[in-house]
């Protein structure tokens, strides 16, 4: 591209050029990374929240870049989404996600009922191979497919709706669990809710955030996890960061936490040794 020291805008066609430079660059480098394992699986703790003691996992992706070091999926999912990557490497994560719980509970005693949940991008979610692919990663990994749960976005649910339903119901066909992530972001209208096949409702951090500071905020959550109740869905609570926090969403009757509060996203090693300790004790 040409530099400054010339006064002339870039032209359309130029801007144009720039991105889909931008865009292929980006997709070698993912692909690279692919080929050479850079991305690595950590995992949050998601706990009973009167207790705090963990019933399972999240699986959340990273990628450890030769040059720039841990990378967060903010840098790098979107750009994954638009190359189409985020297929592969989706696959990946479940993948080694799925490996990783079956043999905790192959190992640690006491593990056994613990779940792992993997997030699913839109691009992965219109595939039409989805459904196979999640029937190979249990196959091949002998987990129980009723401890691996599916998170998908309630924007991405919203999208079309028959489909989503359609889909969820295969993927049910599976055995697996299902939640609706991020819920309380998107636009969702109660009566598509009822119409999905769904075990699990994610409150968004947004509404943990306020949820002591003001009446609102704690309304809100309230009335979502009310909502859950009356369409008989756990209810996860994203975001705690905070015991008071803790003590308010298990007044108001919701299942499950996660959140700094508890445990950060951590290595599988750490997993492990955690898992250890708590049947030690
Ligand atoms: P998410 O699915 O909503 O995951 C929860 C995010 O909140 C994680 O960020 C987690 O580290 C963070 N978090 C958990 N507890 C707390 C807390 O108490 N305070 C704060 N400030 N943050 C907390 P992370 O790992 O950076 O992931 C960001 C998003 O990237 C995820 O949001 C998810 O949408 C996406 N993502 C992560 N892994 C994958 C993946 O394997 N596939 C796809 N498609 N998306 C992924
Ligand atoms: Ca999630
Ligand atoms: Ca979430
Ligand atoms: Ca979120």
């Amino acid at each position: 591209a040409k530099k400054a020291g010339r006064d002339r805008a870039v032209t359309f066609e130029e801007s144009m050029y720039q991105a889909a430079v931008a865009e292929a660059e980006a997709r070698t480098e993912l692909e690279r990374a692919l080929d050479r394992n850079e991305f690595v699986v950590v995992y949050q703790p998601i706990v009973d929240l009167p207790s705090g003691l963990p019933i399972g996992v999240e699986a959340l992706v990273r990628w450890q870049h030769p040059e720039r070091g841990l990378l967060g999926p903010n840098e790098f999912i979107a750009h994954a989404e638009r190359t189409g990557l985020i297929v592969p490497l989706g696959a990946g994560v479940l993948r080694v996600a799925c490996q990783e719980m079956a043999r905790w509970h192959r190992e640690i005693p006491g593990a056994a009922a613990m779940r792992v949940s993997v997030n699913l991008s839109a691009r992965q979610f219109q595939e039409p191979g989805l459904v196979d692919m999640v029937r190979e990663v249990l196959a091949e990994t002998g987990i129980a497919p009723e401890k691996v749960v599916l998170e998908i976005t309630e924007s991405m649910a919203m999208e079309d709706v028959d489909a989503t339903v359609l889909v969820l119901h295969r993927l049910r066909d599976l055995g697996v669990r299902l939640a609706i992530d991020d819920f309380g972001t998107g636009y969702s209208s109660l009566s598509y809710l009822s119409r999905f096949p769904i075990d699990i409702l994610k409150i968004d951090k947004a509404f943990v955030d306020g949820i002591t500071a003001n009446r609102e905020d704690a309304a809100l959550a309230e009335a979502v996890v009310g909502l859950g109740r009356a369409l008989r869905l756990q209810t996860v609570a994203e975001g705690i960061e905070q015991a008071d926090q803790q003590s308010l969403l298990t007044g108001l009757g919701c299942t499950y936490g996660q959140g700094y509060l508890f445990a950060r996203p951590i290595s599988a090693d750490e997993i492990t040794a955690m898992l250890r300790e708590m049947r030690a004790d």
